[in-house]
């Protein structure tokens, strides 16, 4: 039994089937693909509302699509920027905001110094662990960073990468971050790093495909509430019913996979006091075509006040619709989502506008709240707090009898990414496969 049918779930479910196994995949909502989701922005052009980036270094997702039959395409990235941090909306060329070179540079030597002592499998056992996971990445930078142009560039660095509030993680939690994802130069770098592609036709294919390669084996509209281990075998309970299973593969964010309730008890938490879900909130906004590269413009631009806090050209590769993506990340995206429906257009379309004053109003603008999703928790992916690592880190993907636990917050390797959920997957079925 796995429960979840996000990339994690249905990569663990496909690995146990191509075994024998005979498996059955229950999801709570009505489609699957979790934290990946499409939405159709013209009429068969699809735009990523969840997870869409991939690099290089994302072997597993890589080998996936090649089997999968999808393509990528490269996140486009021609032309000047738009940078809005205080005064009018400036224009320069390249992608790094006109803040002070050296200032940048030295946070920047800073962040990396700190990923380099990380231990990458068991960031609990980092030398001076206890130090790094009682600071908060807010309190680490209102000691390291005496230049404003630096203090003004890390929370929305922070919110580009991980859609984190510097107040909500811990700094061993950051820095394993991007140690896990491969280091802030990668994670940060559309050519040659983790932003370079897309999936044509969106990230949501992927398990659309895998679970149209399971069939009827997956279940969506089953929330699962209870998971009972006995002697001989485990129940699942959800909403509907009650389903016997021999082994279970929990592939939920480790928030979500606290709510259930297990009897007997677990042993340990899988989530912490200060461990919270994450925040963002994507905008598309949509154009009769790309409006902006008329105008000698990428599409890129960064900004110091919300709600959009950085955009990026998410046109679909072939001719069509101009899709412009605002990111809402950090604190930011708490208020925004305060906001109803239609001041949340409002707001987005009034900061398009002053950030690209030579583009008509856009002919649609949908966003995608992930903050008050129930079934996500995580977006990109859960925020460990102070004291969340060493408290919980060690638990997060220990297996507990007859149950298995996958989601990419399981995995050390490019923990939050499509890549980490994947690799979570089969680490999982492993697991269980070896008790077989
Ligand atoms: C806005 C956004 C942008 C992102 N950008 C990127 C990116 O560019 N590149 C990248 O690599 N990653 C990105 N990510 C992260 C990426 O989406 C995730 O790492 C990955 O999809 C997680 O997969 P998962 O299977 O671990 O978890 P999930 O996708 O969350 O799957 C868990 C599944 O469990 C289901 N579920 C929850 N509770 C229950 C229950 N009680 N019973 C049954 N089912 C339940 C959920 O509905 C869901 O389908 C982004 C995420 C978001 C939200």
């Amino acid at each position: 039994m796995v429960v979840g049918a996000g990339l994690a779930g249905l990569t663990a479910a496909t690995a146990l089937a191509r075994h024998g196994v005979e498996v059955t995949v229950l999801e709570a909502r009505d489609r699957v693909g979790g934290r990946t989701r499409g939405i159709e922005v013209a009429p068969d052009a699809w735009a990523d509302a969840g997870a869409a980036y991939l690099g290089d270094r994302h072997t597993e997702l890589h080998l996936l699509l090649s089997e999968l039959g999808i393509k990528t395409t490269p996140t486009t990235m021609h032309g000047a920027s738009r940078f809005d941090l205080g005064q009018d909306a400036r224009t320069e060329a390249g992608r790094f905001p006109p803040l002070a070179a050296v200032a940048l540079g030295d946070l920047f030597d800073r962040l990396a110094e700190l990923t380099a002592r990380i231990d990458p499998v068991a960031p609990w056992r980092t030398p001076g662990a206890e130090q790094l996971d009682r600071q908060t990445a807010a309190e680490w930078a209102a000691e390291q960073l005496s230049h404003p142009d630096a203090r003004t560039f890390f929370p929305l660095f922070l919110g580009e990468m991980m859609a984190a509030d510097p107040a909500a993680v811990s700094v061993l939690h950051m820095a394993f971050y991007l140690r896990s994802g491969g280091g802030l130069r990668y994670l940060n770098a559309f050519e040659g790093g983790a932003q370079q592609d897309r999936v044509a036709g969106g990230a949501h294919q992927v398990c659309e495909r895998l679970a149209a390669g399971l069939g009827d084996r997956v279940r969506t509209g089953e929330p699962v509430r209870t998971v009972h281990q006995e002697a001989t075998g485990a129940t699942v309970v959800t909403e509907r019913a009650a389903y016997p299973a021999d082994a279970v593969v929990l592939a939920l964010p480790p928030l979500l996979a606290e709510a259930l309730s297990y009897q007997p008890p677990l042993p340990a938490p899988r989530a912490g006091r200060h461990t919270t879900p994450g925040c963002a909130i994507k905008v598309h906004l949509v154009y009769p075509a790309p409006l902006w590269r008329r105008h000698g413009l990428s599409g890129w631009s960064v900004s110091a006040t919300g709600p959009l806090l950085s955009t990026v050209d998410d046109s679909p590769a072939d001719a069509g619709p101009g899709v412009l993506t605002g990111f809402v990340t950090g604190a930011e995206a708490h208020r925004f989502a305060a906001l109803t429906p239609e001041q949340r257009r409002a707001a987005a379309e009034a900061h398009a506008a002053r950030l690209f004053p030579e583009l008509p109003p856009p002919t649609d603008c949908l966003v995608t709240d992930w903050v008050n999703d129930p079934y996500s928790h995580g977006c990109y992916a859960a925020l460990l707090g102070p004291g969340d690592w060493l408290a919980h880190g060690p638990q997060l993907a220990a297996a507990h009898q007859r149950l298995f636990f996958a989601g990419t917050e399981t995995s050390t390797e490019f923990f939050g990414l499509m890549e980490g959920a994947i690799r979570s997957g089969h680490r999982a079925a492993a697991q269980l496969l070896a008790t077989c």
